[in-house]
């Protein structure tokens, strides 16, 4: 036996997939049982407990998921601990082996003792270490095995049409039947079929989606309905009979110690009529998924439509303004209009596109008449020359009393402390001085180059065969952002305001 360690040690309880078998079989609190046990032990043997206990309660054998575990390990890492009771070597960990072998790294070197029942491991003597990586490594084996039979299992109760996934698709519940887990249709069955029933007639999935929402039907988990969700419904080969496992599988990606999940779907799925009753007839399952046969979506272009873009935000509430197409119901015209995204909280009125767009040139227009008549009325360049010459006179002189300053010091005409001050107080003054300097000597364009780019801009914006594209780089060359407020009471007289903040 290990001599015994002075300190405090924790008590670690986790179940394993054993025990969650075991109680499904009628034997209950696992937990408790090794809590008791592992308490006993402590007081016989006269291990000083940390309290709270360390009880993982998820079942997950990676790091990662289990955060119980890796607040332990933290401790143990700074050697907070004399030792850790545990009911078995394997409650510690039989993830993969560069878990566990980071795991024994961490006993080792701070040489953490590991009690259980039947023995105390120190994973400094090596016996003690090398029992200890067997024991894990044992462990990990054997989980293979139980991960490979629960898999074999699965599939083989799908291979025989049962449902076996936890969420039943809409429509159905699962129930079991003689032993076997399967679907039944329940209220919402109908729904699933007028569903299917109207995009085989050709209705947009869009369209069926709105008219859901506004006879109040929601998503079993309370929201909207979308064409993406009536989409991913309308391929689900469930509601035809059939059972389809292992079609959407995750794939975990070591990340250090934490893990990526990957989705992917694969073909090469379990893909077999199933024991529950069709909501829909092979017939209508095919028609729907055949409704967009001969008409390819039209794909979106990607290229710029709008000149504002990045640019343009509301004033009250400082979100984007976005270009949206509306149709005019009277004659079916495409409107230019610009306002907030669907469902955003902010109520500011929107406008057409073409009449900010030339709002905007006007305002561009008396920004750069402004900057035209700055340079007759003073004349800013030439002062701030005159002021950076002076600036480099004064570091100039200040380079030379420091040097005078150190002369003196060598020369012991002043003390170290008279000396230090001095030169404090001269290096600060100094960098004052840079930092204008700086300022000053930064490249910015003159008012009246200014003025020639804010024209430029105003001529782009105005010419029609101008891309948006083009439009959008030139504003952006100058233009920060623009504030966009709208105060129309009568339709006859649009009051709209901008604000354009330039850049620099
Ligand atoms: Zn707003």
């Amino acid at each position: 036996m290990p001599t015994l360690k002075d300190g405090l040690y924790a008590l670690y309880l986790r179940k394993s997939r054993a025990d969650y078998e075991k109680e499904q079989w009628g034997e209950y609190e696992t937990l408790a049982k090794h809590e008791q046990e592992l308490v006993a032990l402590a007081k016989r043997e006269g291990y000083p407990l940390d309290k709270p206990y360390y009880k993982e309660l998820v079942s997950g054998e990676r790091i990662a998921e289990r955060h119980e575990f890796q607040r332990l390990m933290d401790k143990v890492s700074r050697g907070e601990y004399a030792g850790i009771l545990v009911h078995e070597v394997s409650r510690l960990g039989r993830g993969n082996p560069m878990e566990y072998g980071w795991i024994l790294y961490l006993l080792e070197r701070t040489r953490t003792l590991i009690i259980t029942p039947t023995k105390v491991y120190d994973p400094r003597n090596p016996d003690d270490a090398r029992a200890l990586q067997m024991e894990m490594f044992i462990s990990n084996m054997e989980l293979g095995n139980i991960r490979s039979r629960l898999v074999s299992g699965c599939r083989a109760s799908a291979m025989n049409g049962c449902f076996i996934k936890p969420t039943p698709p809409y429509g159905y519940d699962r129930a079991r039947i003689n032993g076997m887990w399967t679907l039944v249709p329940n209220d919402d069955a109908p729904t699933v079929k007028m569903i299917f029933t109207r995009a085989a007639a050709g209705v947009p999935l869009g369209t069926i989606a709105r008219d859901m929402n506004n006879s109040g039907l929601r998503t079993p988990s309370g929201g909207f309905w979308t064409a993406a969700r009536l989409g991913a419904i309308i391929a689900n080969p469930h509601y035809k009979g059939w059972i389809r496992y292992g079609y959407y599988r995750r794939d975990y990606m070591p990340d250090g110690f934490g893990i990526k999940v990957k989705y992917f779907t694969d073909n090469d799925c379990i893909y077999v009529k199933g024991l529950h009753e069709p909501i829909v007839s092979e017939e209508l399952w095919q028609a729907a998924n055949d409704r967009n046969l001969g008409s390819p979506p039209v794909k979106r272009s990607k290229e710029l439509k709008n000149p504002l873009a990045g640019l343009l935000f509301c004033k009250k509430c400082g979100k984007a303004m976005i270009r949206f197409i509306n149709t005019c119901k009277s004659n079916g015209n495409k409107i230019e209009h610009y306002r907030h995204a669907p469902f955003c909280d902010c109520k500011a009125r929107g406008a057409n596109m073409h009449l900010v767009v030339s709002l905007l040139a006007d305002a561009l227009e008396s920004v750069a008449q402004e900057c035209e008549t700055k340079v007759i009325l003073d004349d800013d360049a030439s002062a701030s020359k005159s002021e950076l010459e002076a600036v480099e006179r004064k570091l100039a002189q200040e380079a030379v009393r420091l040097e005078k300053l150190m002369e003196l010091y060598f020369a012991d005409a002043i003390t170290i402390d008279e000396f230090k001050e001095r030169r404090s107080k001269s290096e600060e003054l100094s960098d004052q001085l840079r930092h204008r300097r700086e300022e000053l000597s930064r490249e910015k364009p003159s008012p009246k180059e200014l003025a020639v780019t804010i024209r430029e801009a105003i001529r782009l914006l105005k010419d029609e065969g101008v891309s948006a594209e083009a439009k959008n780089a030139a504003l952006k060359s100058f233009v920060e952002r623009i504030e966009y407020e709208n105060l129309t009471v009568s339709m006859k007289h649009p009051d709209i305001r901008l604000h354009v903040v330039l850049r620099g």
